[in-house]
């Protein structure tokens, strides 16, 4: 039987949100009701960050009744607040790692957002198909080979490839009725928004279903004490790549870019969308920099060479490095087979190693961990 959003306002008028009985529908606080044809159901609740634990109940509550509707698979349901553009949150301090640049004049945030993890790094580009995933991966597996706990959390929506990339599929374990156990590969752990839903039902997914499904993939899964989690973002800079980096408590972003002209003004966007929800830059990496021939080995510079290291420079972000275009690169992404992971001692892991090595050092000068999401509505 379909579920209907009456249905659902129905169930959350069962929820009270204060001593006066105010249902949490009347309150003011809830969001659209967004219902997927999966029959998933998705809402937010807004409140003041001071509010937020008083509020985690009520959430708990209003996710539960719905839960309880026949019908409904599953409920995300997310604490969101708003602020003014520009407004000063109290009491927060500036955080600049080392060399990294956020946006002049851009609101600071403060406070322990994922207990247990140390620092959230998000990898972004600004158009799809540069190697932002393979990226993500083997710098994730870079950082493991120095010793750090690590995690990969796969976030694009658009097209989940962690499952691939790692040789990973089936369906997480739920542990204790709510909490998923992430997988693990190759040291890692990992999660993927591939192994949560179907793949064509993303594709149509707005700003409050992105954020509670980020929300709920930080927040929901064990990732147990963590130095650094990996974020593979989805990639561009529209509206759902700005709420999901507003919606998770980043230490900072890496920005992965092919030479091209075109691919380096879509970076620059990248750079300006971080800038713009005060996410500090930890580095551009340049990928498919040169192109290795299989057969003799030279290197040729085939999309030219060079741009996103003056890019960088432009910018005033720290350059991570530059990754080649090879053929052991792309096969082994494409088999589930991670170069750094299965071929640790070859040129292209030292590379992935040193690009970990920079950003683990910009990492370093970072506080860590962030405060609850704040949403800037413009
Ligand atoms: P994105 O996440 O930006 O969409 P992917 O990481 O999925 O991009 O990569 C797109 C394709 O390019 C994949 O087939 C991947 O194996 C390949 N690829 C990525 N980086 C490299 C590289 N440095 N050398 C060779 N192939 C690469």
């Amino acid at each position: 039987m379909a579920i209907t959003r009456d249905d659902v306002l129905k169930a959350l008028s069962t929820v009270t949100v204060d001593r006066n009985g105010t249902t949490l529908p009347d309150s003011g606080r809830l969001s659209q009701v967004v219902i997927d044809p999966g029959n998933r159901v998705m809402f937010s609740i807004r409140i003041d960050p001071s509010e937020a634990e008083r509020f985690e109940p009520v959430r708990r509550e209003a996710e539960g009744r719905v839960l309880a509707l026949s019908g409904v698979s599953s409920v995300l349901a997310s604490l969101t607040s708003e602020r003014a553009p520009n407004a000063p949150s109290p009491g927060a301090a500036p955080r600049q790692p080392a060399g990294a640049a956020g946006g002049p004049g851009a609101p600071p945030r403060q406070g322990n957002a994922l207990p247990g993890v140390r620092h959230i790094v998000a990898v972004a580009s600004g158009k799809g198909g540069v190697g932002k995933s393979t990226t993500a991966c083997n710098l994730a597996l870079a950082l493991s080979a120095q010793g750090l706990k690590v995690g990969l959390l796969d976030a694009d929506i658009y097209g989940p490839s962690v499952p691939k990339l790692l040789g990973l599929s089936g369906k997480p374990r739920v542990i204790e009725g709510k909490t998923l156990e992430p997988l693990q590969a190759y040291g890692l752990k990992a999660m993927s928004i591939g192994l949560l839903i179907e793949p064509e039902s993303a594709m149509i997914w707005r700003g409050p279903m992105v954020q509670s499904a980020i929300t709920q993939m930080l927040r929901d899964v064990a990732w147990g004490e963590l130095d650094v989690l990996i974020v593979d973002m989805p990639p561009g800079t529209g509206d759902a790549q700005l709420t999901m980096a507003q919606a998770t408590p980043l230490s900072g972003a890496v920005i992965v870019s092919t030479p091209q002209d075109l691919a380096l003004i879509d970076a620059r966007r990248g750079v300006t969308m971080f800038r713009k929800v005060s996410v500090p830059i930890l580095g551009v990496i340049e990928n498919m920099a040169t192109f290795i021939c299989p057969n003799c080995g030279a290197a040729s510079a085939i999309f030219g060479h060079g741009g996103a290291r003056h890019e960088a420079e432009r910018l005033e972000v720290p350059f991570l490095g530059e990754i080649p275009l090879t053929m052991a690169i792309r096969q082994t992404s494409d088999a589930g087979r991670p170069v750094v992971a299965t071929d640790p001692d070859g040129p292209q892991a030292k590379i992935y190693r040193e690009i970990a090595g920079k950003l683990w050092a910009n990492l370093s000068g970072a506080p860590a961990g962030r405060a609850a999401p704040k949403i800037v509505i413009e």
